[in-house]
């Protein structure tokens, strides 16, 4: 005789579990779907074992089973991250946190309405690229900017509406690729520009561009190489020299600078990253660079320059497609703000992060391993190297402490799954079978729950033995 045929029916199981749950908060028909979902399941499974299962399973297993698959239904499934890596702009991770005073923006504009596009003086139709231009202005030295939804979006508009059947001419070794689907080469196929590379892998100058030029040459792009570095026999053409053979031939110069940043890097240790107003300062007609990488800020592409180009790049029909919403804009002009007043260094938590000196992180990492101690765990204060990342400052380090967690040989993998599993997850690294919190990527309000978290998470696994 079948187990199958001591299933219960999809009606009995949806009974069961508005028993044995307060599943009234949920349409019935959800409930109805997980009920028949896990009896499909179950089923499959039983035909699978082929004789070898005696019984189906008792009906408070598949009530339960239906549980799991409601909970996991109706929860988000994009949620917090504690960032215990020590990789400040960490992609995978959602990149910059926001200062307060952007979070408070970006709430204030979602509550209700907004002048987006309306101009409150006047009573009329206005734009919404009016609220970062002049912000943007005053802190790069640029005529005019505009934001859109990403950097790879602000390239390719620029592209799109400077260069479409045209040539853009790229140095041989700024042909690169820079991280999941932005190749150079293939941006510029995909938006119907024609690249021109000159020079070589290691050098380029600045003849190598001017006698590439012709009477269809549309840019010069330079791109910064954000994540990695030439070393050795290299010569890059600067900025100045591609500007100056640009104004001499009337073609724009296009400094793609990926993070981009307002502040020095160098006070850290740190190399330096392009600045863009120095990019300004140097006769780029347009920079483009991330609003969620060195910024600090929502992800956004900014593109400062030209005013008569920023124009053109409007009026074309993909910046609409392009264009970003109003709580990225709130977001980036408070992040903007913050540079404004000369607060960036404090308020912005990406630069509160590089900017953490060795002390305080000290003092916290004690206190986390003072707690885990007591909670019987084996752990331990530690120097480590944090990273900026965000493909910037490729190989940089930025020295810092930490705690290691030894859960004994063999378990840190699944110490480190049970504690991205729960919630709040926290992400931490793994090196020679410990886990390792880098406490500098760690905001410090999350303390209190990343201790709760690896304490909960170590009784759970329980004293693997020795
Ligand atoms: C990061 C980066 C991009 C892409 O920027 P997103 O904001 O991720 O779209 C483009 N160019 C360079 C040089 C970069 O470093």
């Amino acid at each position: 005789m079948t187990p199958l045929r001591n299933l219960p029916s999809v009606d009995k199981l949806v009974q069961a579990v508005q028993r044995a749950t307060d599943t009234d908060s949920l349409p019935r028909a959800l409930v109805v779907q997980a009920a028949r979902t896990e009896l499909d399941a179950t089923r499959a499974q039983l035909q699978a074992a082929n004789g070898a299962a005696t019984a189906a399973p008792p009906l408070e297993a598949l009530v339960q089973q239906v549980q799991q698959r409601l909970e996991a239904l109706t929860a988000p499934s994009l949620r917090p991250v504690i960032n215990a890596t020590g990789v400040i702009i960490q992609t995978n991770l959602g990149r910059a946190p926001l200062s307060a005073a952007a979070r408070a923006a970006m709430q204030a504009v979602s509550l209700g309405y907004s002048n987006l596009e309306y101009d409150l003086a006047a009573g009329t139709r206005g734009s919404r690229t009016v609220h970062l231009s002049g912000i943007v202005q005053q802190l790069t030295g640029a005529e005019a900017a505009l934001a859109v939804n990403n950097n790879a979006a602000a390239v390719y508009l620029v592209l799109l509406a400077l260069a479409v059947g045209r040539e853009v001419i790229v140095s041989r070794g700024q042909a690169v690729e820079i991280g999941g689907g932005f190749r150079i080469p293939d941006v510029l196929r995909q938006s119907g520009a024609l690249l021109v590379e000159v020079g070589t892998t290691n050098r380029t100058y600045p003849r190598d561009y001017e006698q590439a030029i012709n009477a269809n040459t549309a840019l010069l792009l330079r791109v910064h190489t954000s994540n990695f570095r030439l070393v050795g026999f290299v010569h890059e053409t600067s900025l100045e020299a591609m500007a100056a053979v640009g104004r001499k031939h009337g073609i724009p110069v296009l400094d793609d600078l990926g993070s981009g940043s307002l502040l020095p890097t160098t006070p850290y240790g740190l190399a330096p990253e392009p600045l863009v107003q120095e990019s300004i300062a140097a006769g780029a007609d347009l920079v483009t660079f991330s609003g969620d990488k060195l910024l600090g800020g929502p992800q956004a592409g900014i593109i400062a320059g030209r005013a008569d180009l920023i124009e053109r790049l409007k009026k074309h029909p993909l910046a609409r497609a392009l264009r970003v919403d109003k709580t990225t804009i709130a977001g980036l002009e408070a992040t903007l703000q913050a540079y404004l007043r000369g607060q960036a260094l404090t308020e912005i938590p990406v630069w509160q992060m590089i900017g953490m000196p060795l002390a305080p992180l000290h003092q916290r990492a004690t206190a986390l391993a003072a707690q885990w101690q007591a909670a019987g765990i084996v752990a331990q204060v530690t120097t480590c190297a944090s990273a900026v990342g965000g493909g910037s400052l490729p190989g940089e380090t930025l020295p810092s402490v930490g705690v290691t967690v030894d859960p004994g040989a063999g378990h840190a993998n699944r110490l480190a799954q049970a504690l991205r599993m729960g919630a709040p997850a926290v992400v931490a690294r793994i090196a020679d079978d410990n886990l390792l919190f880098d406490v500098r990527t760690v905001l410090p309000e999350q303390d209190a729950a990343l201790a709760q978290r690896v304490a909960d998470v170590w009784q759970m696994i329980g004293k693997p033995a020795p």
